[in-house]
């Protein structure tokens, strides 16, 4: 009990894989952790959705790893059966005659869905889940999370207090959560703003007829067009993924839903696919940074006990939000 009283206590708010490396990391580091989501499960845009006989990847679609440490912890992914390579060519269309694009460096993806490793992750963490954190406060240097009414036992929880806060959530939402304490986090994300994009989820009855698996497109609303049942681990039914452009997305922000699923099935049936039995979308308000170079990987306040991490500190992709959380349990554990 008292070794328990004098561990730091941290709070880490955000369950993408940049929250989740972050955590687990810390715990490896001899920290105790809480982590919470907004959402009702892990794995922020690393998700999957489920509808009765279908499921789709409808965030990130596949990752990719290059530094070591990343290796390293895919490596854990695939001995735990929780992601694998994705052995797929993909097309580029709409830049001249269609072509193939090499497969290097190798695509790998969650198994059985994207958001599989998240929740191995998460599994060994302790984890509250539909807990939108509102607002942070400091007493007699500690802090304190506010949460929506909507959350469970919200009462409760706010009862505890913490040695130390992580922001792992995009750069907009993080800067809410900052602006009354440290205005230097606020201007470091107040300077990255994040880009939209629309996702539809196509399902259909037979085989979709195009020679590909995956492509990206470079005309019209699309820029990504992916056969989700051809990654390893899933459901046979035929489920196809498509990405509008963060430029068509913008534009189209506050169209309706119905609106979007017309007008990317259409592009879909234009590039030579057949009428879907049925489609889903989602609109992702802050899917990827606008690209500029971030002077750190991760950002630490040592004297509030205050971090920032996620994709947007570090190229925006799953690889970087991971090394950002690896990076920010790091520096945490080397001042403490
Ligand atoms: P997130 O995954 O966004 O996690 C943040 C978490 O914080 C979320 O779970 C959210 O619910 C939670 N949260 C936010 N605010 C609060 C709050 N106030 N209280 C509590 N919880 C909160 N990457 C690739 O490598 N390859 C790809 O092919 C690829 N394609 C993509 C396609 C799309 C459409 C999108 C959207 C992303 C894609 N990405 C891709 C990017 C990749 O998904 C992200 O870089 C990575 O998942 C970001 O992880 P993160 O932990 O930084 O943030």
């Amino acid at each position: 009990m008292s070794c328990l009283l004098n561990t730091p206590h941290i709070a880490v708010v955000g369950a993408g894989i940049a929250g989740l490396s972050c955590a687990a990391q810390l715990e490896n580091l001899g920290m105790r952790v809480s982590v919470f989501d907004k959402s009702r499960g892990t794995g922020g845009r690393m998700s999957t959705r489920r509808g009765d006989d279908w499921q789709a990847d409808h965030g990130a679609q596949y990752f990719t790893a290059r530094h070591p440490l990343f290796m390293a912890e895919l490596e854990r992914w695939q001995r735990a059966g929780v992601a694998g390579l994705w052995q797929t060519t993909v097309a580029v269309l709409g830049e001249g005659s269609p072509h193939r694009r090499d497969n290097t460096p190798s695509r790998y993806v969650g198994i059985p869905r994207m958001s599989s490793p998240a929740r191995w992750l998460a599994n060994e963490l302790g984890m509250t889940t539909s807990a939108r954190v509102t607002e942070l406060s400091r007493h007699e240097h500690r802090w304190q999370l506010r949460f929506d009414e909507t959350t469970p036992a919200h009462e409760a929880l706010e009862k505890t207090r913490y040695d130390a806060v992580v922001l792992a959530i995009p750069s907009a939402q993080a800067a809410s959560l900052t602006q009354a304490h440290c205005n230097r986090m606020t201007a470091l994300c107040e300077a990255s703003d994040m880009l939209p994009c629309w996702a539809a989820m196509l399902s259909f009855s037979t085989p979709v007829p195009l020679p590909f698996d995956a492509a990206f497109v470079n005309a019209g609303p699309l820029r990504w067009i992916a056969r989700d049942n051809s990654k390893p681990g899933r459901p046979d039914s035929e489920t196809w993924v498509l990405h509008a452009s963060t430029s068509w997305s913008g534009q189209h922000l506050e169209d309706s839903t119905d609106a979007v699923m017309d007008a990317l099935t259409q592009a879909f049936t234009a590039l030579g696919g057949p009428a879907p039995v049925s489609v889903t979308a989602h609109r992702w308000r802050y899917s990827e940074p606008v690209s500029s170079p971030q002077p750190e990987v991760c950002a630490w306040d040592a004297a509030l006990k205050l971090g920032l991490c996620g994709d947007w500190l570090n190229g925006g992709r799953v690889e970087g939000a991971w090394l950002s959380g690896h990076a920010l349990a790091r520096n945490i554990a080397s001042m403490e």
